[in-house]
């Protein structure tokens, strides 16, 4: 048995810590080096995050967006939260641009995202409808489950300018903003899966179709 390492204490809510965090991220990434994601187990994924008010300046705000947006389109995902940085502030960029099979779109409701950035969402289910598929996080490398969410959102968010947008969602497009919305309130994918689905990358393959009928009786949930 290994001993345990020594314990290390930062005050990640101060906003000097949150500025000067962000500053050495985005110089990281100004200087051609992409931060890692933070994973499981880092506090910041599970604390609820600070609503962006004025705690980076507009210069910052944007560099550190634009880092944000490396990471996602690096590592390769859909969608990146601040906390998935040690940034425990309610910031996620979104874009599903990814070729993806005829039988995928259609089963899975997956349509192109265009790039957006989202400061503060939130999202209601607008319909009754459900839909159980399974999804993957950067901050959770390595394993995939199935997460019932509804399949009809509304949401509100503010854009990088300040400016209040309200959109309605449907299918994967809603899928993605519910799980970064999620990640702000110190939520991970894994707290709302069907925890019998749960599959290591290199056994998912033995379920990779469009929906999870075959899983659901391989899997027994
Ligand atoms: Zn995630």
């Amino acid at each position: 048995m290994s001993q345990n390492p020594e314990s290390t204490e930062e005050d990640f809510s101060s906003p000097e810590w949150i500025r000067e965090e962000v500053t050495r991220l985005v110089h990281m990434h100004e200087s051609g080096t992409i931060p890692s994601i933070v994973q499981l187990g880092h506090p910041v994924l599970r604390m609820s995050a600070q609503a962006f008010t004025d705690q980076l300046d507009a210069e910052l705000l944007r560099a550190f967006l634009d880092t944000m947006k490396t990471v996602m389109r690096d590592a390769p995902g859909v969608g990146l939260a601040a906390p998935q940085l040690g940034i425990p502030l309610r910031i996620a960029v979104l874009e599903d641009l990814y070729p993806t099979s005829e039988d995928v779109s259609t089963v899975r409701e997956r349509l192109p995202l265009e790039y957006f950035e989202v400061l503060n969402p939130r999202y209601t289910a607008s319909s009754e409808r459900t839909s159980a598929f399974y999804e993957g996080c950067l901050s959770f490398n390595g394993y995939q489950a199935v997460v019932n969410r509804p399949a009809d959102i509304n949401t509100t968010y503010l854009d990088a300018n300040g400016e209040a947008h309200e959109r309605a969602f449907s299918g994967w497009q809603a899928r993605i903003f519910q799980h970064e919305t999620d990640h702000l309130d110190g939520t991970v994918y894994i707290d709302k899966a069907l925890t019998r689905s749960l599959c290591a990358s290199h056994e998912y393959v033995r379920w990779a179709n469009a929906d999870i009928a075959e899983a659901r009786i391989g899997l027994n949930f």
